[in-house]
């Protein structure tokens, strides 16, 4: 069972949610659309609150003729997951600008097509919401909803944030696998099933949570380790090969 506290959620919200379209294309009247309502609405962290809107408003000459998103950004994907896919934090001029998570990012672009050659997603890029991409059997979460200044959030901002992963997977009740994207996912779905002692990280590791998913690690599709090829494709496929094994 997942150990970290949910956010809680005024009685009136539900009313007012229900007439609000998921931004991600989820049943509007499900608990998963409640979360991501709640999500997109969260303020609780004015370090990120404030560079959030500060990178929407400056925006990067490349995207100057685009709305940006500017706000935290909720988890996407498929309410009947088997495999839930946990991510750090949404990239300044990626899913802060997009709105969905891993999108408009080359990190995205390496993460989805992985997901599409494993039959996670129906197509191998991610450029933007309304893009056509649908995720079958997977649901792509991050442990920090708001983009941080330098890909880092503080620890008291991780723990703020972390439970709206944990509401996720309290729905997502048949997620068999979760695919850790990096340390600092392996160690945020350790804190949420609140393992003692904490399994190790390692690209490859499996990590059997008692009762519950089994954690997969992997190197972080970023950039850093794409490039400098601490992380191929083949790497990353067959954790996500992995994964499928799992699910099924
Ligand atoms: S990081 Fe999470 S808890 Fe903090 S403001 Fe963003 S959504 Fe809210």
């Amino acid at each position: 069972m997942v150990a970290v506290a949910v956010h809680e959620r005024p009685e009136a919200q539900g009313l007012i949610d229900g007439l609000i379209e998921s931004a991600t294309g989820l049943d509007p009247r499900s608990e998963l659309a409640a979360v991501e309502r709640q999500v997109v609405r969260c303020r609780r962290c004015p370090r990120l609150v404030e560079w959030r809107e500060r990178v929407a408003r400056e925006r990067r000459a490349a995207f100057a003729a685009e709305e940006y998103w500017g706000r935290p950004v909720p988890g996407f994907g498929d309410p009947r997951a088997r495999v839930y896919v946990l991510g750090l934090a949404p990239a300044a001029h990626g899913g802060n600008r997009t709105g969905r998570v891993f999108t408009g990012d080359r990190s995205g672009d390496w993460l989805y097509a992985s997901m599409h050659r494993a039959g996670f997603a129906s197509q191998p890029s991610s450029t933007r919401r309304g893009d056509g991409l649908r995720l079958d059997g997977a649901f792509v979460g991050a442990a920090v909803r708001c983009a941080p200044p330098a890909n880092k959030p503080l620890p008291e901002e991780r723990e703020r944030c972390l439970p709206y992963a944990g509401d996720e997977l309290r729905l997502l009740t048949r997620v068999r696998a979760i695919v850790c994207l990096g340390a600092f996912a392996w160690d945020c779905a350790a804190r949420l099933y609140a393992l003692r002692p904490k399994p190790r990280f390692a690209h490859g590791a499996e990590h059997t949570i008692d009762g519950g998913p089994v954690m997969l690690g992997t190197f972080h599709p970023s950039q850093q380790n794409t490039f400098t090829g601490k992380l191929t494709e083949e790497m990353l496929d067959r954790v996500f090969v992995r994964a499928r094994e799992l699910a099924s």
